[in-house]
């Protein structure tokens, strides 16, 4: 069913979408990616290639390639081993999203991991509750484990036992501390239980770069899993010596000392419950080039999709008209494209198995036409722009009467989340952001106190991921119903991450990448987008470029020490509140689709890492 859209937006629309001249002809073939030529220079390598956040999940990835298995295989690797080398990010305890194009049907798909609210969850449980995201209350029912088993049962080629000995191999033997891992560790969050306090920051002191990081606990763990399987990971069976539920069980209890303090409801049928869920991405163009990201319950995708639609309209590469990259005309439309985005972004977003989100309504080209009308080079919109309505042309029945979202603003970048992204020998590419929300989540072990009063302790974090929900009921604006971010039963919080995918006019995958740093994820995509799209930059150089963000319809942007003087002076000037910090973390691999060579790109921000095979000799 199709909602009339009204006469007066329809006219506005179709004005606002007659190509104007500087708009490129989309029907034509799109030129090759100057990326693709940039990265030709150097040969590119055709056995695999992994981009990561930490070198010891690099090296990880690639031995898996190397043993023949495929971006799958990698990737699940990868992910284990982070939990060891980047335990601050992601883990077991927490989920993520592994996008994943398969050249042998050429088809895309996202396996969703996200943890889940419990049963016992309620849309005000976290109301009058201090300090939430580092209490029980916060933990949803994690994702990670069943993900990857499902994700490698239908497409990996090794065993789950195979893909998971680098990380076991690191837990035991040990690691040396990075530099990254160093910073993280006495943070507040690491130091949030005695557990967690003893391991990371032990007698208040971080451990020293290239000191030797072993934890065995969570070798152990990580050894029940892979000989057990799965289900040892959510289901108590003591006989088989399968009591991990019961360690994230008790450990979600977990309460601070202040008053009000609680702890989660998450039982042995929860955990016994969870499903991950295979997606379909959502897909746009951009400049004639195909782009596939990610679906609710993630907003990333699409905001991403409908910043670039919106932003399509300008010449933003073109600096012979005063744009190109780092102008403050190109700078400032930016800005005003995502703080219209997210505008939408903050009413209708959330979890679509519970309730309608209007994909299609916040993709059509005519409301996105009327949306873009909203931005004004030059021009800071006052007051902030609201949500629009696309209900009338989201072409999709609606699925549930459910009401909307509405949302409450999601933490910076901080020490948290990591992306990675992999292509194999055979073309196949992963894409995959993987979380446990807050550095350290809620900085509890999953583990429990044994009868004779030691402590078991699994040696991984509880996420906080259910702070991602709406931390207090609320209200949709059009509906006057509760908002689809609110707490519900089951449901999955609102991400903003965003594995995506770059393809060529006829479908050829190009670019994989990501980025952690809650709602600036969508906005680093974006910068990396036009960077590639409009810029014509390498990949490289595409990661390195300074960003600029603003992840609310507000004025307070953030960018970066190197993005030019004279644009952040004319951004103030313009009345924008500019701070200035690091934004976002992406890794990606490119594929040349003429030659199938293979590149990689990772960012400096973090200690991103690429390794392409085979390894060149010294
Ligand atoms: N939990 C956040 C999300 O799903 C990601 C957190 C981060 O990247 O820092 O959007």
């Amino acid at each position: 069913m199709r909602f009339a859209p009204r006469a007066g937006v329809a006219a506005l629309a179709v004005l606002l979408l007659s190509p104007p001249a500087f708009a490129r002809d989309t029907s034509q073939p799109a030129p090759r990616l100057a990326a693709v030529a940039e990265a030709a220079k150097v040969q590119g390598l055709k056995r695999g290639v992994v981009s990561t956040a930490n070198p010891y999940a690099a090296e990880a990835g690639a031995r898996v390639l190397g043993w023949g298995g495929n971006a799958v295989d990698a990737a699940v690797a990868i992910a284990y081993a982070l939990n060891v080398v980047e335990p601050q990010s992601a883990g077991i305890g927490g989920g993520g999203f592994m996008m994943v194009h398969l050249v042998e049907t050429g088809e895309t798909f996202v396996l969703d991991s996200r943890e889940t609210a419990p049963a016992g969850a309620t849309p005000d449980m976290f109301v009058g509750v201090p300090n939430p995201s580092l209490q029980g209350v916060a933990v949803g029912v994690p994702g990670m484990v069943r993900g990857t088993a499902w994700a490698l049962e239908h497409w990996g080629r090794l065993k789950l036992g195979q893909v998971m000995l680098p990380a076991i191999r690191l837990a035991s033997q040990g690691f040396e501390a990075t530099p990254r891992y160093v910073s993280a560790s006495c943070n507040s969050r690491a130091r949030n239980s005695p557990e967690a306090e003893a391991f990371f920051c032990p007698g208040g002191v971080p451990p020293a770069v290239g000191q030797l990081i072993r934890n065995e606990p969570l070798a152990e763990t990580l050894r029940l899993i892979a000989t057990r399987g799965p289900d040892c990971f959510y289901v108590l069976k003591p006989e088989l010596g399968c009591d991990i539920a019961k360690g994230i069980v008790e450990g979600q209890k977990f309460t601070r000392s202040e008053a009000g303090s609680k702890g989660g409801s998450m039982s042995y049928a929860d955990l016994q419950g969870y499903q991950p869920a295979l997606r379909v991405p959502v897909e746009g163009r951009y400049r004639g080039w195909k782009l596939k990201s990610m679906p609710p319950p993630s907003s990333g995708g699409l905001t991403i999709l409908q910043m670039l639609a919106m932003i399509e309209r300008f010449p933003i590469g073109d600096a012979s008209q005063g744009w190109g990259f780092g102008e403050p005309k190109t700078v400032q439309t930016m800005v005003e494209t995502m703080r219209v985005a997210f505008a939408d972004r903050a009413v209708w977003a959330g979890d679509e198995d519970f309730v309608h989100v209007p994909a299609a309504g916040l993709l059509d080209p005519e409301y996105v036409a009327q949306r873009s009308a909203l931005i004004v080079p030059g021009v800071r919109a006052q007051p902030d722009p609201t949500a629009g309505d696309p209900r009338p042309y989201d072409t999709k029945p609606l699925r549930r009467s459910r009401p909307l979202a509405v949302a409450a603003p999601i933490d910076g970048p901080g020490e948290t989340t990591t992306h990675f992204s992999v292509v194999d020998r055979w073309g196949n590419m992963v894409s995959y952001t993987n979380t446990i929300e807050s550095s350290h989540g809620i900085g509890v072990f999953a583990g429990y106190t044994r009868e004779d009063g030691s402590f078991r302790n699994f040696g991984f974090l509880l996420n906080n991921e259910l702070t991602d929900f709406n931390l207090a009921p609320t209200v949709n604006p059009y509906t006057g119903a509760a908002g689809s971010n609110d707490v519900q039963p089951g449901k999955r919080p609102r991400s903003s991450m965003a594995p995506t995918m770059i393809f060529t006019p006829e479908g050829q995958p190009v670019v994989a990448y990501g980025s952690p740093g809650g709602a600036t994820i969508i906005n680093s995509v974006f910068n990396v987008t036009l960077n590639l799209v409009d810029h014509g930059m390498g990949l490289q150089q595409a990661i390195d470029a300074p960003r600029v963000s603003v992840a609310s319809a507000g004025s307070n942007v953030a960018t970066e020490t190197t993005m030019p003087q004279a644009t952040v002076d004319a951004l103030k000037a313009l009345g924008y509140a500019v701070s200035i910090t690091d934004i976002g973390s992406v890794q990606a691999v490119l594929v040349d689709p003429a030659t199938g060579r293979q590149y990689g790109a990772a960012d400096s921000r973090r200690e991103g890492t690429v390794i392409a095979l085979p390894r060149r000799q010294p």
